[in-house]
């Protein structure tokens, strides 16, 4: 295994910055205001990059900059459009603003392309340097499948970023039916980014970027709170609201005050009617401190939900520690549920299992009648899928909940773990 490969190994990035077009500027302003300019990038150079970086002049108009300890492309990335960015902008010399054009060559070490010995990063440096100033880019790394990825990245961090201000992002909602009665029981609240030029965005193309840069804690802070704003607009209307689960990334999880953090991000709009959903690996890291925040979670009023259930390790003693009243057995066991017959057995074991616990089994991703038979048979409680619906717009689940509300309740009976449900039609029709 290389360093790079080990866990918590760091990279280092040679970065050969070339001030364009000096000669210019020595020609028509003088060398003393050359000099005074070229100091002036020195500076700006120095103040945007980080403590630990090191920066040399290596030749008339072209400084060398290296930046240890870093974790990857991404994040020498993030250092570079930071000092070239300051880079762009005017300096003043003798009561002018002088506007350069700098350029940068970057290698990476270490990679299999780039260079084992610091000559060959360098001289690498130097030659994609002089590929950048023959192209529109500002920087260039030497290995071509990193630029390409870090413009996309980027331009894709960039718009996110302009997205919460400019009210792009919408919550869906999805509904959660009593198995034996078809009746909505619970909402998800379901994030997509509404991108003016695509459209509709689903959330794994823009929330591993949300998390990656931390973006994830404004965004799920304003999830939070919409989820609630829609949870009270649903009781203003009079028709009583299923409770709204809200899903919660790690890096939510592992701020230090999270209750704090939920409590915040709702602010007024009150946390009653709200369940949160988290991932078993996200408990995994400091499952002590979790459960200590989840007990808090819990006494907010605020349930919680064991999502994509299966898919992680979970012991049992482990989740029968977990502040958590609901397990949503994952997908993909659902849709192999009516072909294997371990698949099955899982699924049955694990209904037994969180009734044992007392907890609200929710099955996810029910896209069939013959799923749903056979879920409703093995007792597992509640169901989510595209059998009812897909995750839809707030005003559909007005709707839906509306035409609920006025269905005779015809017969009502008790499930074996003595709660009352309602048996009959249906409510939420399957989408055609
Ligand atoms: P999840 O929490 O497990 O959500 C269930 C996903 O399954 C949703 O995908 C939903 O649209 C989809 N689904 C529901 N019924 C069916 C079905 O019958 N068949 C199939 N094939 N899929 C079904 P979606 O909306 O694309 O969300 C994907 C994941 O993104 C979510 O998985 C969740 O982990 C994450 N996510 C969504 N919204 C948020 C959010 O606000 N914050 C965070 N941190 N993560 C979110
Ligand atoms: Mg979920
Ligand atoms: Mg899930």
């Amino acid at each position: 295994m290389t360093d790079a490969a080990r866990p918590g190994a760091t990279k280092l990035a040679v970065v050969v910055v070339d001030v364009r077009g000096f000669h210019v500027v020595n020609d028509n302003l003088g060398r003393h205001t050359g000099d005074t300019l070229l100091r002036l990038v020195a500076q700006r150079l120095r103040a945007n990059a980080r403590a630990s970086d090191t920066l040399g002049r290596i030749g008339g108009d072209q400084f060398g900059l290296i930046l240890t300890d870093v974790a990857n492309e991404t994040q020498i990335g993030h250092i570079l459009e930071k000092i070239f960015g300051a880079l762009a902008e005017p300096f003043p010399v003798n009561g002018e603003q002088v506007r350069l054009s700098v350029k940068g060559g970057v290698t990476v070490f270490p990679t299999a392309t780039d260079g084992a010995s610091a000559d060959a990063l360098l001289t690498n440096a130097e030659a994609v340097l002089k590929k950048a100033k023959a192209s529109p880019e500002t920087y260039l790394f030497y290995a071509p499948h990193i630029n390409a990825a870090n413009a996309n990245r980027l331009a894709l961090e960039n718009k996110l970023r302009r997205a919460l201000d400019e009210r792009q992002f919408v919550l869906h909602y999805q509904p959660k039916v009593e198995s034996q009665t078809g009746r909505i029981v619970g909402l998800e609240g379901l994030l997509r980014w509404n991108e003016p030029e695509q459209g509709l965005i689903p959330p794994y193309r823009f929330i591993p970027l949300l998390e990656e840069t931390g973006m994830i804690l404004d965004v799920g802070g304003w999830v939070l709170r919409q989820a609630m704003t829609d949870f009270q607009k649903l009781q203003a209307s009079g028709l009583p609201p299923p409770r709204i689960a809200v899903n919660v990334s790690a890096m939510q999880m592992r701020q230090k005050d999270f209750p704090g953090y939920v409590a915040a991000a709702i602010g007024d709009a009150g946390t009653s009617g709200l369940d949160i959903e988290i991932t078993e690996s996200v408990l995994m890291d400091d499952i002590e401190r979790h459960i200590r925040a989840l007990r808090q979670i819990g006494n907010m009023g605020i349930g919680v939900a064991l999502d994509d259930f299966g898919t992680g390790y979970s012991s049992l003693s482990y989740i029968a520690r977990l502040p958590a009243n609901t397990l949503k057995i994952d997908q993909s066991f659902v849709a192999d549920m009516t072909t294997s017959s371990e698949k099955l057995a899982i699924v049955s074991a694990v209904i037994s299992l969180g009734h044992a616990l007392d907890m609200t089994i929710v099955a996810e991703g029910v896209e069939t009648e013959e799923q749903s038979k056979l879920l409703k048979l093995i007792k597992c409680d509640e169901m989510q899928g595209y059998l009812f619906s897909k995750p839809v717009p707030l005003d559909q689940i007005e709707v839906m909940l509306a035409n609920q509300g006025a269905v005779p309740r015809t017969s009502e009976s008790s499930d074996s773990r003595g709660t009352s449900m309602r048996r009959g039609h249906r409510l939420v029709r399957p989408l055609s």
